[in-house]
């Protein structure tokens, strides 16, 4: 099956049991200062499960655009580590607000996977919320999954969008890929191995967490649930790693092209195939590179692509090629994104063109660093000359130091933010002008402004 069958038939399955399909939203959350961006298919219903937002309709599914580089789920890191995590994925989901609870969650999603899509049985493993006596029941009694792969977990059967917003237990299902692929169960020590992924989280939305931390009943019992289409297309397609899956061989091929380097399961094209999905539908959903918020993040993604291009020998703008073959893979799903692609293309190009000009002397200091480096700890004074002088996010240091097997000093980094804060302060107090632009290397880039807010804005919403 492929990815759109997938997720036609998702759609399908659900509207035959009553739900209303609803387009996806945008990946900028309408209103919401809490969030960086949508980080799930609930995020656009996150007032109607409040009972804010009054629909037509009590059931709903979707097939939703995330992305996860930040706040709460923050997936960035991942990102060429894993077989299952991207920075952008479709999230396809059933919604009830107030209607049908856990009994009829957790009939559907097993219909959906063991007779829709015709998933054996054994190789799906279950897990609830320790306390959810009511969801092991049904399923061990009215499912029967076999006790063998079932389990109740805690944090991981707690579900939450944020630190604040609708919570409540979940259950997920996982599918086993096979002793061939390291991995152990869910809850056993090896659980972050790629051999049993979780596919399916069903949420038993019931609370909402304010900003004190208290868990407030929400004015019904709902459902949120959420099923990332790569993995199941994975699964579907018989493969190990979501990057076999149809929707990416184009890209990776496209990325193979533009960078030259032919071997399509070398990790570095893995994170430009994914990265060039982010960053394409964040600037489709009026996100622009910038040195805060919503803005830095999209630009810590498009360095850590350009930086992988770099590894690859690429020494001339090749990110922006990749949105024509993104276009032909996605546009016809997301037509706001080929109305947007002549645009995605030449912000990107425009980043990699700024960003080229201090990436070849950042990673000349990196290097030396890293070789003249007693110990495996990267000192914060360097993170920080990366940072400020070169314009290297903090995680696209931390990347290139996993590589090489070094830690970063980050306490330190994070002093050197303070102390260069002060400076700024103490200038202002004289009455210097901090906001005049810094000329980096004959670069007007960062302005003493824009890394005060940054600081501020990128301490809140990502650290978060
Ligand atoms: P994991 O434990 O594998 O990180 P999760 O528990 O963080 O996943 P949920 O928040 O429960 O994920 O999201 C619902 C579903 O969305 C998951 O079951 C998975 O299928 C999919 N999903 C989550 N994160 C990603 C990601 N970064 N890339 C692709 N799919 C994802
Ligand atoms: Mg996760
Ligand atoms: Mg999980
Ligand atoms: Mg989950």
């Amino acid at each position: 099956m492929k990815s759109a069958e997938i997720r036609q038939a998702f759609l399908t399955f659900f509207e035959e049991h009553g739900h209303t399909t609803v387009p996806s939203s945008s990946l900028v959350p309408g209103n919401d200062p809490t969030l960086l961006f949508t980080n799930a298919g609930m995020v656009p219903f996150k007032d109607v499960f409040l009972g804010r937002d009054p629909r037509p309709y009590v059931r709903a599914t979707s097939s939703q655009r995330c992305v996860r580089a930040g706040g709460k789920h923050n997936d960035l890191d991942n990102v060429g580590y894993t077989a299952r995590h991207h920075t952008f994925f479709e999230m396809l989901g059933n919604f009830s607000f107030g209607d049908y609870f856990k009994r009829d969650a957790i009939r559907f999603a097993w219909t959906f996977l063991t007779e829709t899509l015709g998933l054996p049985k054994e190789k799906l493993w279950v897990t609830v919320h320790i306390s959810d006596d009511e969801a092991e029941r049904i399923w061990k009694d009215e499912i029967g999954i076999d006790p063998e792969r079932f389990s109740k977990l805690d944090e991981d059967n707690f579900w939450q969008m944020g630190d604040t917003g609708p919570c409540g237990p979940s259950s997920e299902i996982f599918f086993d890929h096979g002793p061939e692929v390291w991995g152990g169960p869910p809850g056993s020590p090896e659980e972050d191995g790629d051999r049993y992924i979780e596919i399916w989280n069903l949420v038993f939305m019931q609370f909402e967490r304010d900003a004190q931390g208290t868990l407030n009943p929400l004015p019904k019992p709902s459902i949120d649930t959420g099923m990332g289409l790569e993995r199941v297309a994975a699964v579907m397609q018989g493969v190990h790693s979501n990057y076999e899956i149809d929707l990416f061989q184009n890209l990776l091929k496209a990325a193979a092209e533009a960078t030259g380097h032919s071997d399509t399961s070398t990790p570095s094209l893995r994170v430009i195939a994914d990265h060039i999905r982010s960053c394409a539908f964040l600037i489709a959903d009026g996100v622009l590179p910038s040195n805060e918020g919503r803005g830095y993040v999209l630009r810590r993604i498009i360095r850590r692509a350009i930086r992988h291009g770099h590894k690859l020998g690429v020494s001339e703008p090749f990110f922006h090629k990749l949105v024509s073959a993104l276009d032909a893979e996605m546009g016809d799903a997301y037509p706001e994104l080929r109305d947007a692609s002549d645009q995605i293309a030449r912000v990107l190009l425009k980043e990699e063109e700024q960003f080229a000009r201090t990436l070849d002397h950042g990673m000349g200091l990196l290097n030396a660093a890293l070789e003249e480096l007693q110990g495996d700890v990267l000192p914060g004074e360097t993170v920080f000359k990366l940072y400020d002088t070169y314009g290297f996010p903090f995680d696209l240091t931390a990347d290139v130091c996993r590589e090489r097997e070094v830690r970063l000093d980050e306490e330190g980094f994070q002093r050197e933010l303070e102390a260069q804060r002060e400076r700024a302060r103490a200038a202002s107090q004289f009455g210097a002008d901090y906001t005049a632009s810094i000329d980096l290397e004959g670069e007007t880039q960062f302005t003493g402004y824009e890394l005060l807010a940054d600081q501020a804005t990128v301490t809140a919403l990502v650290d978060s």
